[in-house]
């Protein structure tokens, strides 16, 4: 069976990592992304350098005309496919929860949340034994946020990846009998741009001596954890999740 992966905001940081991985396993990868085609385009043209499959497809995960677009587009070059990862997620600057404004919440509610959803619910169509599909994976990108909570700094993007987790047990058992497991990955403090658009560049670094084992992390030891979680080594693994993130 060809193996077709669509990595949301694959065009940097841990779905960069993840796209370049997956291309090295036999995916044909589409690397989505919302604005930056540059950085898309270069993810495309070093797995094509190696000798495999890529797309950048333009959608933001929110908008469900512009997801209905990208999964066409991702059919007709590459047929169904058989793994998503639903990895595009935002931050915001430093916030109390009194202090939140209607559009700050809506913006992360929308793209964490009802991004993962558009998607999951067009690859479900595509992969379930139900619509006649062949099965397949998904993997969720949530947080060690949703289980400590953000205070001070973040409690809206927390829940968002609570809401993530609630949506992987769920998923997992409601497609559990066709053919697609579904499986979540909480990363920790991983070195990536995802600080500097939430304002503070320097946060992997300054957090580490927070983190158990003093370090951040990178985004490569996310995306083995990823692709573990897709591949059929993980098979009787499904409404998991995997926590990368030093021992925080
Ligand atoms: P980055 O900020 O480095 O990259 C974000 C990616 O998502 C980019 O490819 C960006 O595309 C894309 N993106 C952003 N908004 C949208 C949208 N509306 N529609 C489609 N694509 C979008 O993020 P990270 O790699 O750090 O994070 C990836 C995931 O991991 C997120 O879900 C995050 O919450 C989670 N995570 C990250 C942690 C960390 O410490 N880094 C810790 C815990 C969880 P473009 O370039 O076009 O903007």
């Amino acid at each position: 069976m060809n193996k077709t992966i669509l990595i949301t905001g694959g065009s940097r940081g841990i779905g960069a990592a993840t796209a370049l991985l997956a291309a090295q396993k036999g995916y044909a990868v589409a690397v989505n992304y919302a604005s930056n085609s540059l950085a898309a385009d270069e993810v495309v043209r070093q797995i094509r350098a190696v000798g495999g499959s890529a797309m950048a497809v333009q959608a933001r995960v929110e908008d469900e005309s512009q997801v209905l677009a990208m999964f066409e587009k991702i059919d007709a070059k590459f047929g169904p496919l058989t793994a998503l990862v639903n990895n595009a997620g935002i931050v915001d600057v430093a916030a109390r929860v009194d202090e939140m404004s209607v559009a700050r919440l809506k913006r992360m509610f929308d793209v964490n949340v009802l991004g993962s959803f558009l998607c999951t619910r067009e690859a479900v169509k595509r992969m379930s034994t139900r619509y006649g599909g062949q099965g397949g994976t998904i993997v969720n990108l949530s947080s060690v946020a949703a289980r400590l909570g953000g205070a001070g700094q973040y409690v809206d993007y927390s829940a968002s990846k609570g809401a993530i987790d609630t949506f992987t047990v769920g998923l997992a058992k409601e497609v559990a009998t066709e053919g697609i497991r579904v499986n979540a990955v909480r990363p920790g403090i991983i070195e990536t741009e995802i600080h500097a658009s939430g304002g503070q560049p320097d946060r992997a670094r300054l957090m580490a001596p927070m983190v158990p084992v003093q370090r951040a992390g990178s985004v490569l030891e996310v995306a083995h954890a990823i692709i573990w979680l897709l591949s059929d080594e993980s098979s009787y693994t499904t409404g998991s999740f995997i926590d990368v993130a030093g021992g925080r």
